[in-house]
């Protein structure tokens, strides 16, 4: 398997990455070089274009609106059409909250628009009301797996995200808000587009996921070693007790 390199683009990592979402590629990292799977990471900073052949995983993490604003211009401007391209041969695009928000065709805030790049059909508006803030677990049903699995995480977003009738969520709400409070749908599961309001950060607590990223990104992977894991379901078990489950 030392042939086998995941290569991850990470779009603003300097202004998408709260609640410690860096510590995502830190797990996808780790578990891929504990398998003797090379990793190299790619940044995209405002200005700077993205080569939609030359990575696997195009990862967005989360941000604030102010910070969100500042990369949808460049975002929708200067890198949209390559991650289409991207997404169109399979790669997959990865965001979380924020960046899962960019992912859909808008982010309205007290009626101004900030534009995403429309790889999924969804909208997202900051309604009057509370934040959406808390522990929260989801049930998935993801392609290729045998069984239901459940996600753990924590959300904060003002925004509330509806998906057009096309498009599937990523998981249900067993505990926690999602999407919007109301609809019950978590995320967004398009193809290999996927967005998510977890954070806590997301993989390091569910380290099945990451797995299932690495494994989809890099098909020739397959099967992976089984890694010593007893710190990391312990983590997992503590993000659903946490959730309330
Ligand atoms: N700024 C967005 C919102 O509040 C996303 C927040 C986040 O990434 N946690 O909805």
């Amino acid at each position: 398997m030392a042939d086998l390199t995941l290569r991850v683009c990470a779009l603003y990592p300097d202004l998408l990455s709260i609640y410690a979402d860096r510590g995502n590629l830190q797990v996808l990292e780790r578990r891929c070089q504990w398998r003797g799977i090379a990793f190299e990471m790619t940044t995209a900073a405002i200005g700077e274009a993205i080569d939609p052949e030359a990575h696997d995983l195009y990862y967005l993490g989360g941000g604030q609106d102010r910070d969100q604003r500042l990369c949808a211009d460049d975002l929708v401007g200067r890198k949209a059409q390559s991650l289409r391209a991207a997404a169109e041969r399979g790669a997959l695009v990865f965001g979380i909250c924020g960046g899962y928000q960019l992912l859909g065709r808008s982010y309205e805030i007290d009626g101004d628009l900030i534009p995403g790049v429309g790889l999924v059909d969804a909208i997202t508006v900051r309604e009057d009301g509370p934040r959406l803030i808390g522990n929260v677990a989801i049930e998935v049903e993801l392609p290729g797996m045998s069984e239901k699995r459940i996600l753990a995480g924590f959300e904060n977003h003002g925004g509330r995200t509806q998906l057009g009738s096309g498009e599937h969520p990523l998981g249900q709400v067993l505990r926690g808000h999602g999407n919007d409070g109301r609809s019950g749908a978590e995320g967004v599961l398009r193809g290999s587009v996927i967005g998510t309001y977890l954070h806590g950060p997301l993989l390091p607590k569910n380290v099945w996921f990451a797995d299932w990223l690495i494994a989809t990104a890099l098909p020739n992977a397959a099967p992976m070693a089984a890694l010593d894991d007893d710190l990391e379901e312990a983590a997992h078990a503590a993000a659903i007790r946490a959730a309330g489950l």
